[in-house]
């Protein structure tokens, strides 16, 4: 695979577990720009804030901190002043305040210039990443070769959710899954700065029927085309 995979959709459509896979049997990188808005979050939360605290201090908390994203995806890695905070971040705290967080300019800016650079690193010599969020193609790499938007019901995204949590040993409510994932879905879509839509050129692909097999069928075929 050269250049870049942008992998959009909201949370719980398989995007993750997709994009791993897809970039380790390509040979390519792999960046989840959602674990770098949750170490973000995770730093406003040391800080001491809250939803309710002045954004400008949010801001500020949420970018001082050294964050570093490892791109190797058999072993995708997130550190926050050298700590190694990748469990940490799925936690419900840093859920809860992510979208708020996220929906900041100062930040936005902040870790689209990160991800400019580990995209950059990654395609130089002709290399190529496969890298994930909500803002990829619209917004990080406009220019993308393969856009791919995947979308599945609430429902089918919360038991996701769900399975997601106790293969991890964090107990979870599906009523409280679901109104979390509908929570976000609203916060991340009607955000003024990069809300999440799909971008004209995206494939759509609706993940309600179709196995992460079968997704990733389907996008090894068209990497190879
Ligand atoms: O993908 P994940 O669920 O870990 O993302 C957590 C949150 O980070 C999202 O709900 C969204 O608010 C934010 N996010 C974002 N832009 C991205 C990736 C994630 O705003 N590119």
């Amino acid at each position: 695979l050269r250049g870049v995979v942008a992998m959009d959709g909201p949370s719980g459509t398989g995007k993750s577990t997709v994009s791993r896979r897809l970039a380790s049997s390509c040979g390519a990188a792999y960046l989840d720009t959602g674990a770098m808005y949750r170490a973000a979050t995770l730093a406003v939360l040391r800080a001491g804030l809250d939803a309710d605290a002045p954004s400008d201090e949010v801001a500020s908390a949420a970018t001082h901190g050294v964050q570093e994203s490892g791109t190797d995806p058999s072993a995708p890695t997130i550190t926050l002043d050298g700590e190694d905070i990748s469990a940490e971040i799925r936690g419900p705290e840093v859920t809860a305040l992510v979208s708020a967080v996220s929906a900041l300019p100062e930040v936005r800016n902040t870790m689209v210039a990160r991800q400019h650079a580990l995209i950059e690193e990654a395609v130089r010599d002709g290399g190529g990443i496969v890298v994930e969020g909500r803002d990829i193609g619209t917004v990080v790499v406009p220019d993308a070769p393969l856009k791919v938007y995947l979308t599945a019901s609430p429902a089918v995204r919360a038991a996701r959710r769900g399975r997601q949590d106790a293969r991890a040993g964090r107990t979870s409510n599906l009523h409280v899954t679901l109104a979390d994932v509908e929570r976000r879905d609203r916060l991340d879509s009607s955000r003024r700065i990069s809300p999440l839509y799909a971008a004209a050129d995206a494939l759509v692909l609706d993940t309600d029927d179709l196995s992460a097999d079968a997704v990733l069928d389907r996008l090894r075929a068209l990497v190879a085309e």
